[in-house]
């Protein structure tokens, strides 16, 4: 990667001591009337605080949380579960700060959380006058928010423009260091697996991917256009007609480089999408006109299998099937076993790939997991990612 500050390297040099470091975290977790479902996120951005304090800083951090609207903070808006849960891991106290951009007062050695950023008006279209006063609240900014990353916003972009430092956290520079080193210089072959839903929300990574990698498989509803581009029949499978000369240039542009992209020779179909719908598995020819298809067959699953087990450099984002459903999540456990076996080097990315991995229990046989569902899928791309670009202009 480009260089950048990190917050480790400050930490060593003795530099934060007595300072205060304002901490941008990816915190934003599921939550369920008041009550945090997954704490992941939470459990990641530990290192990262308890590094600055260790240093003698004194410690701000704030995310966002979910979708509200800038100006007020609404009930389903506040960081405050988030804040209990940071003190208990921590095992100090975490105090919830309200309207902290004007100021915050800080003791020497204390955390505190700095309420819902995404409330602040302006945060979204990173206006530079929030940037400004944000940045005036430190002597430190430090982002450790890869998942973000992608997204220039006031507490992610702006902010790193004009605090004194400007700095990486651990989290955001381990995922720069592994997905860096996947990408540039691969063990071959090198394979990429893009499933999931829908081809349009995918596309770009479908056709940079598709520059790049030896062999690229495609899974899930991304598939069923991909076979319909092939001229197979699909039913009433999820399926983006409008995508057919889109797929069909993929598919071309890896035929250039004297590799298919591989169309699932059999499939699991249902006539309704349900967890309780009975399952049927069929060639891939004989789809019928009211079949849902909702994951691939075994022997697709198969061959897959295979090809991955060889891989020298593995990138997998999305799921191949309706894995949330346990007739159609056969595919998706044989493509997570196969990354799990292989020797290559594996980095998965995406919110519900993190879910079928955390399902299938192979979480710790995969070379690196990614924090970022968009960021992870735009750095694979190449594409700048403006937060990491603002630490790196400030590097010098
Ligand atoms: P990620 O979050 O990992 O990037 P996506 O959001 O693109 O993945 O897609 C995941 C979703 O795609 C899952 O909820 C899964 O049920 C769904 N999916 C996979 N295959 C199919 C299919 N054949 N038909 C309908 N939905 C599918
Ligand atoms: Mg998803």
């Amino acid at each position: 990667m480009t260089t950048v500050q990190t917050l480790s390297g400050l930490a060593q040099s003795g530099a934060l001591k007595g300072k205060r470091v304002f901490i941008r975290s990816d915190l934003n977790v599921p939550l369920e009337q008041g009550r945090i479902t997954e704490d992941t996120r939470i459990r990641a951005s530990v290192p990262a605080i308890r590094m600055a304090l260790e240093a003698g800083a004194s410690v701000m951090v704030t995310s966002h949380l979910g979708r509200p609207k800038e100006g007020t903070v609404g009930p389903d808006d506040t960081l405050r579960p988030v804040a209990e849960r940071l003190a208990e891991l921590l095992g100090r106290p975490v105090r919830l700060v309200a309207d902290w951009v004007g100021g915050v007062d800080l003791a020497p050695g204390e955390v505190v959380l700095l309420e819902n950023c995404r409330c602040n008006p302006g945060e979204k279209k990173n206006d530079p006058e929030l940037a400004r006063r944000m940045a005036a609240l430190c002597d430190v900014y430090v982002n450790d928010a890869f998942g973000t990353a992608h997204r220039a916003e006031a507490t992610t972009e702006g902010i790193a423009r004009y605090a004194p430092v400007a700095c990486a956290g651990p989290l955001l520079e381990a995922e720069l260091t592994a997905l860096g080193r996947a990408l540039q210089s691969p063990r071959r072959p090198m394979v990429a697996i893009v499933a999931g839903s829908k081809v349009s929300t995918k596309l770009s990574i479908l056709q940079s991917l598709a520059e790049k990698v030896d062999q690229l498989i495609v899974g899930g509803g991304i598939a069923n256009t991909f076979m319909l581009a092939a001229g197979l029949p699909i039913g009433k499978s999820l399926a983006e007609p409008d995508q057919v000369d889109q797929a069909k240039a993929v598919m071309d542009a890896m035929r250039a480089r004297g590799v298919e992209v591989p169309i699932p020779v059999d499939v699991v179909v249902a006539p309704a999408f349900a967890a309780d719908a009975p399952a049927t598995v069929k060639d891939a020819a004989d789809v019928g006109p009211d079949d849902l298809i909702l994951d691939i067959g075994p022997r697709t699953a198969a061959a897959l299998a295979g090809q991955l087990r060889k891989a020298g450099t593995i990138v997998w984002n999305g799921p191949v099937g309706v894995f949330e459903f346990e007739a159609f999540a056969g595919g998706t456990r044989a493509i997570a076993q196969a990354i799990a076996e292989s020797d290559g080097f594996s980095i998965a990315g995406g919110g519900d790939t993190l879910a079928a991995i955390a399902k299938f229990g192979i979480a710790d046989r995969v070379g690196y997991i990614s924090t970022g569902g968009g960021a992870f899928l735009e750095f694979l791309e190449g594409k700048a990612l403006p937060a990491v670009a603002a630490l790196q202009a400030r590097a010098t």
